[in-house]
């Protein structure tokens, strides 16, 4: 059987998949219209957030059995056209929560602590101590927004800093609440009382520009938000807005709604001295990578043996 691999994922994965006798072809960055002509020659690909897998790429993958995305969210992919097509599509959502948990606490420590400006003060040869008080974490009340496999790992570490942790989600997830002492409340309280707002919710319908002018106008002036789900849960001209008007205190991006930013409001926003801005990073730990190569060759591995 021949599997394609089109986005780089953990070569110890790789390596595994060859060790079952397994063809492999690894082409990375191809265009999609060579995706096109040379897919109709493999029984399983492996992708992450990269490679888009289109109607157009489904009708001509002839032999394809199961599509691999290491990582999670699969908006890059037409799940129902190629389900309808008998395809089986798998991923790893579990992979990477660790990683983009620790990342949620990297942004809330480097605004309380000033730590952009702390650093880059320094190399620029100023003793700004005086102007670098903070804040301790302790105390404050941080809400989460999605209470999912990410939520909850930011959640369980949370509890260490001795935070209140409020949480939003469409589930009742009274009993998880119960488990990291929190307490699940509309999105209006959690708006209304946290100091420290961090998304975790996918990208649907219902979550598109989730928080806007409208949600952004009641959170505290002292607040920080931290979007690291997918861009476009947030309105992000509402939040320049928010920032500049300053309704609240800063944020923490590391998702956007162009990857990356290109529009001048957009590029106004990323160098807004209260957000702290990264390139999609979340998932990007040596941990998280691992893992997610070799849950997914696993799960590519199960499928293709279900389907002989
Ligand atoms: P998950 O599916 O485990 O959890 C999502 C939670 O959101 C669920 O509890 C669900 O009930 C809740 N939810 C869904 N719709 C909602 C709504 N309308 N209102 C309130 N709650 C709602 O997802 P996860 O694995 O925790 O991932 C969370 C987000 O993080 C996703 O958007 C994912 O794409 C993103 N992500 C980003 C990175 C990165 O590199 N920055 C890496 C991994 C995941």
């Amino acid at each position: 059987m021949r599997i394609l691999i089109t986005d780089p994922i953990d070569p110890e994965g790789i390596k595994l998949l060859r060790s079952k006798g397994l063809d492999v072809d690894e082409k990375y960055a191809i265009p999609q219209e060579e995706l096109r002509s040379i897919i109709t020659n493999y029984d399983a690909i492996i992708i992450r957030s990269r490679t888009k897998i289109t109607r157009e790429i489904i009708d001509a993958a002839k032999l394809l059995k199961v599509i691999g995305r290491a990582g999670v969210g699969l908006d890059n992919i037409d799940v129902s056209y190629a389900i309808s097509k008998g395809i089986k599509v798998v991923s790893t959502p579990e992979a990477t929560s660790t990683s983009v948990a620790e990342l949620v606490f990297a942004y809330i420590l480097c605004h309380y602590r000033k730590l952009v400006k702390a650093n880059s003060s320094m190399k620029d040869r100023k003793w700004l101590k005086h102007e670098l008080t903070g804040n301790e974490l302790r105390g404050k009340t941080l809400g989460i927004i999605g209470l999912g496999r990410i939520g909850i790992e930011v959640a369980r570490r949370a509890k260490a800093f001795e935070v209140k942790l409020l949480v939003y989600d469409i589930r009742d997830v009274s009993k998880e609440c119960g488990e990291i002492n929190a307490l699940q409340v509309p999105l209006e309280t959690l708006l209304e009382e946290s100091d420290i707002i961090t998304i975790h919710v996918p990208l649907t319908k219902e979550t598109y520009h989730m928080i806007g002018e409208r949600e952004l106008s009641k959170m505290k002036r002292t607040a920080i938000i931290i979007n690291t789900s997918r861009g476009e849960v947030v309105d992000e001209k509402a939040l320049l807005k928010a920032l500049n008007e300053g309704w609240i205190a800063g944020a923490g991006l590391d998702v956007f709604k162009h990857e990356p930013p290109i529009e001048e409001w957009e590029i106004e926003l990323i160098s807004h001295p209260n957000v702290i801005a990264t390139p999609h990073i979340g998932a990007s730990t040596k941990e998280a990578q691992r893992r997610a190569g070799y849950l997914i060759v696993n799960a590519v591995l199960n499928e293709l043996i279900k389907s002989k």
